[in-house]
């Protein structure tokens, strides 16, 4: 068959919030992506993506793309918006803005997230953009926040053991992850150990699709991960499961952190998690005799009020038996660590001229965007910026976010591909790239490989990316520092400097990190004090527990007789928070917004399978469909996330329910520290 000379391939990266970061491979015939697919060249990607990402012709593509600016028309929330120019858009935005920064720039707020993981996408121009304006600070907690703090205040960053060698582990334990859906390529490595006779342990309140598979469920109660952590160590302790050598070489507050594990005995963990005795002690066996024995720990057993100190917890546990000196042994939670971003370079802090503005948490931005100016708060929040977000939808205790978004006075700008729920509330709405449409450059958080991305296809329609929008408006703003009229492949060079090969990003789309075997074989964590740190003078300093310690949820189960259930919300299989939401062939295969009840807590509840139950608290309700299921465990619900609150019955999701306060370390928020009752209706 004769070659089609406008049939082509174009070497990406997936920007997704995920650990895997594939290398893409995009097939372009005459200007429209037909096939995105793995790189085989990349090691960690082998040639396969994920059921979302291999859709993504149809969501580059999609009907429903955003093509050109939009104006509202209709009162917020509703969706009507006529479509504008560009200049026209972009004059209105700097006018707004130079009005509010001309009273106080900490009135403006941006509010971005991990819409694309891309550095230049997310905030390569961006925080230059914010830095010079001198709008507030956005502390970007909602996902990985407490656990990131806790890695940085036991290993010294978040650093852990390379991804490839848990394809040689005896022992993995998956910790908090549904690796199946969220971290496939780990997956992978681990099927591999498996057959090569390692024991698979997946720690989870839910029966996940990656319970299933492996040899061993521990269903313990969300929010007591720590005290299953303690107590494991307290049978290391017990049974002398310990290397004495590394413990006294590499460690530091041994005796401070064996004094707190024994408080910890099997039978009073096994009461706070609600699990048997008898599965501690048979962990810790395992734990404590298995080499080498890896830890994969993800951020869900972290979005609780004592997530941090889950995370120290078990990242004390390699540091105990010594599981660091093999390299298919220690822990990984994150790899970002690894990757020398320059960030001076890209994100221009010196723009900020001496400012140090206020900082407004994500997590928070419900109640933020309601207060009012005070001396404590600073100016009240005039305007917001949002980008690679959809707060609307993921923020927690959506009854005061959509409040806050839909304040008549508050001028908001979404750069989006499609209308969310948050573009839906905005003034103007932008539409944005995707990344077959513009030029990236991605650390990753689950392996040590820098990858490139190129564009592939044309911006479809009037899309710009992000990058273009803040060039564009600095310049309307009078911003003439050379640093604005950088192009996008600049940017990527600017990421790394001489730091990685940039060549080899172009000849080949990655480049791998040279990072040991085995970081902490060892020690030299890069704590203060060189050591790991079961006790942390710094937390300490800060006048916390400077040892790891179980801390309770704030919704602690049984504390509420009007909301007897502990609710998590974890991500459905084929979403990524909310994107693909709106793609259809993976919105069919989710079906609908479910709630999954064990057969126990649906039967005196008179809930069938299939019914439309009502899920509530006092911070709001939330109707779903009911899915009795082996799932959940008797006093644990799942609700499935996240959905889009126009697709949800009654317009709303999840985080109807959810709650704004925070983790005990890194200001996280606690997404499953969420007590519920649930009936018919
Ligand atoms: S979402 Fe994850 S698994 Fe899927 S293509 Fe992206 S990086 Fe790979």
């Amino acid at each position: 068959m004769a070659h089609n000379p406008n049939e082509f391939t174009v070497r990406g990266a997936c920007p997704h919030d995920c650990p895997d970061t594939c290398a893409l491979v995009t097939t372009v015939v005459d200007g429209k992506a037909v096939r995105v697919a793995g790189n085989p060249a990349h090691r960690h990607t082998d040639g396969a993506l994920c059921t979302k990402v291999s859709r993504y012709p149809e969501r580059t593509h999609h009907p429903e793309r955003i093509l050109a600016p939009l104006r509202r028309t209709g009162p917020k929330g509703s969706g009507r918006f006529e479509p504008i120019g560009w200049d026209e858009a972009l004059d209105d935005i700097a006018a707004r803005l130079k009005d509010i920064a001309a009273r106080n720039p900490q009135a403006i707020v941006p509010y971005s997230y991990a819409g694309t993981m891309g550095q230049v996408q997310s905030e390569g121009m961006a925080a230059r953009f914010f830095n010079r304006l001198g709008a507030s600070f956005l502390d970007r907690t909602i996902c990985a926040a407490a656990g990131g703090e806790a890695l940085v205040h036991t290993l010294g960053g978040k650093l852990g053991m390379k991804v490839e060698h848990f394809a040689e582990a005896k022992l993995i334990l998956i910790w908090g992850s549904n690796s199946i859906a969220s971290n496939l390529h780990f997956w992978r490595l681990a099927q591999q150990a498996k057959r090569d006779g390692a024991r698979l342990v997946c720690i989870d309140p839910r029966r996940s699709e990656t319970a299933d598979k492996c040899h061993e469920h521990i269903a313990l109660r969300p929010g007591t991960d720590a005290a299953l952590a303690l107590a494991l160590m307290h049978e290391l302790i017990r049974n002398d499961w310990l290397d004495h050598d590394y413990i006294a070489r590499h460690t530091l507050g041994w005796e401070q952190l064996r004094e707190r594990a024994l408080q910890w005995p099997p039978e009073r963990a096994a009461e706070v998690c609600g699990i048997p005795v008898e599965q501690i002690e048979r962990l810790a066996r395992d734990y404590g005799t298995t080499k080498p024995a890896a830890i994969r720990l993800n951020y869900g057993m972290q979005r609780v009020r004592g997530g941090g100190n889950a995370v120290r917890a078990i990242a004390c546990l390699p540091a105990l038996t010594g599981a660091w000196r093999h390299r298919a042994g220690g822990l990984l939670l994150s790899a970002s660590g690894h990757f020398p971003v320059d960030r001076a370079a890209l994100h221009r802090p010196d723009l900020l001229a001496g400012r140090t503005p206020r900082t407004i948490n994500m997590v928070t931005i419900g109640d933020d965007l309601l207060r009012e100016s005070s001396p404590a708060f600073g100016p009240k929040i005039e305007a917001l910026i949002v980008y690679n977000s959809n707060p609307v939808a993921v923020a927690p205790e959506s009854p005061k976010v959509v409040a806050g978004f839909a304040r008549e006075d508050l001028f908001t700008v979404v750069l989006e591909h499609f209308m969310t729920d948050t573009a839906d509330h905005a003034d103007i709405v932008l539409p944005a790239t995707t990344q077959l449409e513009h030029w990236d450059i991605h650390t990753s958080y689950g392996h040590t490989d820098v990858l490139l991305n190129r564009p592939a296809v044309a911006p479809v329609g009037q899309a710009r990316p992000n990058t273009e929008v803040f060039r564009q408006l600095a310049r309307r703003m009078g911003f003439d520092e050379p640093c604005f009229a950088d192009d996008d492949e600049t940017l990527c060079r600017q990421t790394f400097g001489d730091r990685v090969d940039f060549q080899q990003l172009l000849d080949q789309g990655f480049a791998t990190l040279p990072v040991p075997e085995a970081p902490f074989a060892e020690g030299g964590f890069p704590t203060p004090s060189g050591k790991c740190e079961f006790f942390s003078a710094r937390l300490a300093a800060q006048g916390l527990d400077g040892l790891p310690d179980h801390v309770p949820n704030h919704e602690l189960a049984g504390s509420d007789p009007r909301h007897p259930l502990a609710m998590i919300s974890p991500p459905a299989r084929n979403f990524l928070n909310s994107s693909f939401v709106n793609v259809k062939s993976l919105r069919d295969i989710e079906g609908e917004p479910l709630l999954e009840i064990s057969a126990a807590d649906a039967a005196p509840r008179g809930i069938a399978d299939g019914d439309v139950v009502r899920v509530f608290n006092d911070r709001g309700s939330y109707r779903c469909t009911a899915r009795l299921s082996t799932r959940a465990r008797e006093g644990v619900v799942n609700g499935l996330g996240i959905w889009w609150r126009k697709l949800g019955l009654d317009g709303s999701n999840v985080n109807e329910l959810t709650s704004q306060k925070l983790t005990d370390l890194g200001r996280a928020p606690v997404f499953y520290d969420c007590l519920v009752q649930v009936e018919k209706g």
